[in-house]
């Protein structure tokens, strides 16, 4: 299929089927945005959270990337993220943060496997998902006995609990969580068995 084909006939579907069925959602999002939610997914093509979860547009702020990680609080070295969680929580206000695991997670499987010996193999994937190292570093020793898969899908969920961790480095989350404005929230969101659970 020719890509700009696909894509003009996608947003034509979409513009027919959704923009010109929904003009209450529609007509105040010209406005502006006040989404309740920032969600943290991966960027793994079968977990899109307005799909599995059904955000509609204008209800969920949200940044996928590998193996849906929140690096903690590095102003020069994670901005994209930072900036984002900044914008959401003092400007958009957001009131839940919501970071989401997914099973097959091939970053997570980087996570699990890559040697760390000082030689990274990659130019960027080894010292991103490295983030979630004190997930891996758990799970190899609560779990070691276990298969890789297994261990994988601890781990899954594992990470999850070490991003929510590291949001509490940001100054401005940690105060929202003081004063009950924001509530953050872990999730596990399995494709092959079509389950979805909280995790934290
Ligand atoms: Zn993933």
């Amino acid at each position: 299929m020719d890509p700009v084909e696909r894509l003009k006939n996608g947003f034509e579907q979409f513009k027919t089927e959704v923009y010109e069925k929904k003009p209450d959602l529609f007509a105040p999002l010209k406005e502006g945005q006040w989404p309740k939610f920032m969600v943290f997914a991966c960027a793994d093509s079968r977990v899109c959270p307005s799909v599995t979860l059904g955000f509609e547009p204008g209800e969920a702020f949200t940044i996928r990337n590998i193996a849906n990680m929140v690096p903690p609080y590095d102003k020069t070295k994670y901005s994209g993220i930072g900036s984002a969680i900044e914008y959401a929580v003092i400007h958009l206000k957001v009131e839940n943060i919501v970071v989401i695991g997914h099973s097959k997670c091939g970053g997570i499987k980087g996570l699990m496997t890559f040697p760390y010996d000082g030689k990274n193999a990659t130019d960027f994937i080894e010292d991103w998902v490295k983030i979630g190292f004190p997930a891996r570093e758990k799970v190899q020793a609560d779990h070691g006995s276990k298969s890789l898969d297994e261990q994988c899908a601890i781990c899954e969920k594992e990470a999850v609990k070490v991003s929510l961790e590291n949001l509490k480095t940001y100054p401005f989350v940690t105060e929202g969580l003081e004063k009950g404005t924001l509530k953050i929230i872990g999730a596990h969101y399995d494709f092959v068995n079509g389950a979805f659970e909280i995790v934290a």
